[in-house]
């Protein structure tokens, strides 16, 4: 059994994740205390990260299908004075450091933050709506992204040279992201080069054989890579338009490296399943048969998001037994059949704005981070908000953003030093800043 961080004040801890209580770490602590009949994926997740910062790996609540990388960034040990601080510590000294630096920090915290991180962010948005936001604070000499690193890495391909991009702690990656290397995704072109023949050649409809399509969710080095091959960058809100775009210039896509999001975008749009074969990099022509290749109107890169992967169609049918009249909504990372299942699908954006819209008391069952329905059923008592997932498990690598990382980069700023900053090489961010831009003028 862990022991409980310092400070934790037991009354916060007697909560349900289904009760309107925006701290998923109490929900945890309370479950590890016994305080809570609750489950989660990891008891672990009540430790500090840096109790895990050392070994490699992704930390507790990550799926066993996740391997990170050899050579993914490390956080070296977090000064002990912020390991060992009270919730109420860390809060008062983020406060304070964010008062003394001013407009000179502006700190972006992503939706699927712990709510003790959240609490401090001047913008709080998903990936690309976050460095968006940095982009109208010109006088910022820093912009800590409570984020995961590919995150950070849009921040700094968006903002200034002088603007310093920190990452609180750098092990906070992604491992879906991290499912699409550059060395696969190069080796694949190659193998796609042999099949349809020169890849920047057009046919007579003026058409290449393949448009390379992104996920905002990808290393720099990805971005660049499709920049560099005329492709695309698309989020979770426009990925049919992006896909229109590429269909106007393309055969087909090779669309990475969320395999879940570019099946349920094409599906919708009237492609069928059998023109949609699976790149897997560990396979000969990604295990797929060439003939199914020469057909493809989608090539899927066979990655995932492990958060929403643990969404399932009994879940749903659950919610609707229990609640009948449920509104389920769910991401377009779930799975297909439960994408299927659900009410409506769309991104954490279109999420947050169908629970805004909701005129009459209305019971939601949400396919997303806990961390984001949490806050959400919090924001809006009139609703019952509920996660599908009735086991606490939020994403293992948003997670490792602490507010003890928070104030120690803060502080670190109020000395003059800056910690743990994200730079991209030049010539990984140009044709990576292309890609970015074809998106924008593809938006709708
Ligand atoms: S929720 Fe999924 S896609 Fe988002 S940062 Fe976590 S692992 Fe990556």
């Amino acid at each position: 059994m862990i022991a409980l961080p310092k400070g934790i004040d037991m009354t916060l801890l007697q909560i349900h994740p289904r009760q309107p209580d925006a701290s998923v770490d109490h929900g945890i602590q309370a479950i590890v205390a016994g305080i809570s009949t609750t489950e989660t994926c990891n008891t672990d997740l009540a430790a500090g990260p840096w109790d895990f910062d050392a070994r490699p790996g992704y930390g507790p609540g990550s799926s066993m299908g996740d391997v990170i990388p050899t050579g993914a960034p490390r956080q070296g040990e977090l000064p002990a004075e912020y390991r060992e601080a009270s919730e109420t510590e860390l809060h008062a000294r983020i406060t304070a450091a964010k008062t003394t630096l001013g407009d000179r920090v502006v700190v972006l915290g992503h939706f699927y933050q712990r709510e003790e991180v959240v609490t401090h962010a001047d913008y709080v948005g998903d990936s690309f709506q976050l460095a968006n936001a940095a982009l109208t604070q010109p006088q910022a000499e820093a912009i800590v992204f409570c984020g995961v690193h590919f995150m950070a890495e849009t921040a700094d391909l968006l903002s200034r040279p002088d603007q310093a991009v920190i990452l609180p702690n750098l092990a906070a990656g992604c491992s879906m992201a991290d499912m699409a290397s550059i060395d696969e995704v190069e080796d694949c072109w190659e193998q796609l080069a042999e099949i349809y023949g020169p890849l920047d050649a057009a046919d007579a409809d003026g058409l290449v054989p393949v448009i390379p399509v992104t996920y905002m969710n990808s290393s720099a080095a990805i971005k660049g890579f499709v920049g560099r091959h005329g492709g695309i960058v698309c989020t979770s809100s426009n990925a049919r338009a992006v896909l229109e775009w590429a269909f106007a210039r393309g055969r087909r896509v090779l669309f990475f490296p969320d395999q879940h999001l570019g099946r349920n975008t094409a599906k919708a749009m009237g492609v069928p399943l059998e023109q949609m074969p699976m790149w897997n990099p560990r396979r000969p022509l990604g295990g797929s048969a060439e003939a199914d290749l020469g057909d493809a109107r989608v090539i899927l890169w066979h990655g995932f998001c492990s958060v929403h992967r643990r969404f399932t169609v009994d879940q749903i049918a659950t919610a609707r037994a229990e609640h009948p009249g449920v509104r389920v909504i769910v991401h377009p990372e779930c799975p297909m059949a439960v994408v299927d299942a659900a009410d409506e699908a769309g991104s954490t954006d279109y999420i947050r704005k169908a629970i805004a819209a909701a005129t009459e008391p209305t019971t939601f069952a949400i396919g997303t981070e806990i961390n984001l329905v949490q806050r959400l059923a919090a924001q809006y008592p009139q609703h019952e908000i509920f996660c599908l997932d009735p086991v606490v498990c939020p994403c293992s690598t948003m997670y490792r953003i602490h507010p003890g990382y928070l104030a120690w980069v803060l502080e670190e700023l109020v000395a003059g030093r800056v910690v743990n900053r994200i730079t991209v090489p030049g010539d990984v961010a140009d044709p990576a800043r292309v890609a970015l831009d074809r998106m924008l003028a593809a938006k709708p």
